[in-house]
């Protein structure tokens, strides 16, 4: 399989994601890399940028060649991306096994962590995404 594009922050979200986000086209891409990422027997590579990825090319709010949601959104997000990255030990720009940042995601994230290095996202408050990471840990349990 090609290699994946995935920006840092993306690898939280992709266990939470329940459907919701900016556009049908972008839930659909987005609903893509999940399924990929959660299903256990599927392995590939996956370089992760701070930056766009292959989710951003589906959203609305994809400016030339920034985040256009908002006046400080590029900022943002690329302040999230650095957050997970360093959080998990990664290079930005280098290429992973999709089974190894999951691996990583789950023994060095805690549901509560998201409070930091998700700070200022919009979806926080909904909890989805600290669920995503608790379900993710007790299936390394189960
Ligand atoms: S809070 Fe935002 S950045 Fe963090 S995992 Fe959820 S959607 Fe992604």
């Amino acid at each position: 399989m090609k290699t994946l594009v995935l920006r840092g922050h993306h690898l939280l979200c992709v266990h939470g994601f329940q459907g919701l986000g900016y556009s049908p086209a972008f839930v659909q891409k987005m609903g893509e890399v999940v399924r990929l990422i959660r299903d256990p027997e599927q392995d590939f590579p996956i370089r992760v940028v701070c930056g766009f990825d292959e989710t951003c090319l589906a959203c609305p709010h994809k400016g030339a060649t920034q985040c256009e949601a908002g006046p400080d959104s590029e900022r943002h997000v690329q302040q999230l991306d650095r957050n997970v990255i360093a959080h998990l030990g990664l290079v930005a720009g280098h290429t992973y096994a999709k089974s190894q940042l999951v691996r990583l995601t789950r023994e060095r994230v805690q549901p509560d962590d998201l409070d930091r290095l998700c700070e200022g996202c919009s979806w926080l408050v909904y909890g989805l995404c600290k669920a995503g990471i608790a379900r993710l840990k007790e299936e390394q349990e189960g």
